[in-house]
């Protein structure tokens, strides 16, 4: 059967942000960051009705922002996750075109139609926002930091894990009733994630052909949450929860991409799913997961992983294998000697 969903229209090329003032509905409102704006300001013209820089992903602030925005006929999201996120926020609830340009390869909030926002600091996807066009420059995303632009490999190389927990909890008679083991879907995930895994030096060195390679798959990613008919067994797994878990126990700001790569590791160790293999890839690409380079220590990782169990449980979260594998002290300190072993003891 067809993959009948729809993805994003995505343009590549150069000078993408300074053509949009020739084309985009006039006036028009630019959502962005505040350390963001003065590299592009430059690049638009009278027809700004204003700009928007987030400072906020809080549902009711955003809401009563939204009242204070000045008159205009269309948005242009030009940021990391939060601005596109945002600009999807406002044209969600304002109905009017939008036109999205990624600065980074960090996150897929450029290719999902649902937007991230906080009820009183919890995430919840709501709304629905299809961007007229998503704008892939490449100097833009090659003069972003590189930690950002290689951590967007953490929402494809989790589907490794995805989806050995989705075959589990098939082969186990415990996948959820709406979610039943797809093998269709399965394949896709899979060939997209293969798709990644051969561009692994071009994705680390943010060539062309890598920032293509990378921003083609978050583009089916970002689709595929709605086009699985909201599904997310096939492209996430154990390898998000033990992020959650350390966001949870620590508070603290991530690059989603660093987490998530550590989560896909640890899991695929739990599996018994081909774990060298990826935490080789994971350090092939560039993306450094010891905790002091994610702004965490040893003993919190350590806590986080232990947790992963509980935490789950009590989000409510689907079957994986933390279910039936018990977390032993031998498997972290097993990952603790192996991830210090790949990249090195941390030095400040
Ligand atoms: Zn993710």
């Amino acid at each position: 059967m067809e993959d009948t969903g729809h993805q994003f229209t995505t343009i590549y090329g150069r000078n993408l942000v300074g053509e949009l003032p020739n084309f985009v509905h006039t006036p028009y409102l630019v959502v962005t960051m505040e350390d963001l704006w003065p590299k592009f300001k430059g690049f638009f013209d009278k027809n700004l009705a204003g700009v928007y820089t987030v400072r906020t992903l809080e549902y009711e602030e955003l809401s009563k922002d939204l009242e204070r925005l000045p008159k205009c006929n269309c948005v242009i999201g030009l940021g990391g996750g939060q601005a596109l996120d945002v600009a999807k926020f406002f044209v969600w609830k304002k109905r009017l075109p939008l036109f999205q340009v990624p600065t980074a390869m960090s996150v897929n909030a450029a290719f999902g139609q649902r937007t991230a926002v906080r009820f009183k600091s919890k995430v919840r996807y709501i709304g629905w926002a299809v961007p007229e066009a998503v704008y892939v420059d490449f100097d833009v995303i090659q003069a972003a930091p590189k930690i950002l632009n290689r951590s967007g490999v953490g929402d494809i190389f989790c589907y490794h894990t995805a989806l050995f927990d989705w075959k589990l909890a098939h082969e186990r008679g415990k996948t959820e009733a709406k979610w039943p083991y797809d093998p269709r879907l399965a394949s896709q995930s899979q060939r997209v994630l293969d798709g990644v895994m051969a561009g692994l030096d071009d994705i680390r060195d943010v060539t062309e052909e890598g920032v293509r390679i990378l921003m083609n798959a978050n583009r089916w990613g970002g689709a595929a949450f709605h086009n699985a008919g909201w599904n997310p067994r096939h492209i996430e797994g154990c390898d998000h929860f033990l992020f959650y878990s350390l966001e949870y126990l620590t508070h603290k700001p991530f690059i989603h991409g660093q987490p998530v790569c550590l989560g896909v590791y640890v899991g695929s160790l739990l599996q018994g799913n081909r774990a060298e293999e990826m935490l080789a890839a994971i350090h092939r690409v560039g993306v450094d997961i010891r905790p002091e380079a994610m702004g965490v220590t040893w003993d919190e990782v350590a806590e986080a992983i232990r947790k992963v169990p509980w935490y789950a449980k009590q989000a409510g979260l689907w079957y994986t294998v933390y279910d039936e594998r018990p977390v032993t002290e031998e498997l972290i300190e097993h990952v603790r000697e192996r991830v210090y072993a790949t990249y090195g003891a941390w030095s400040a």
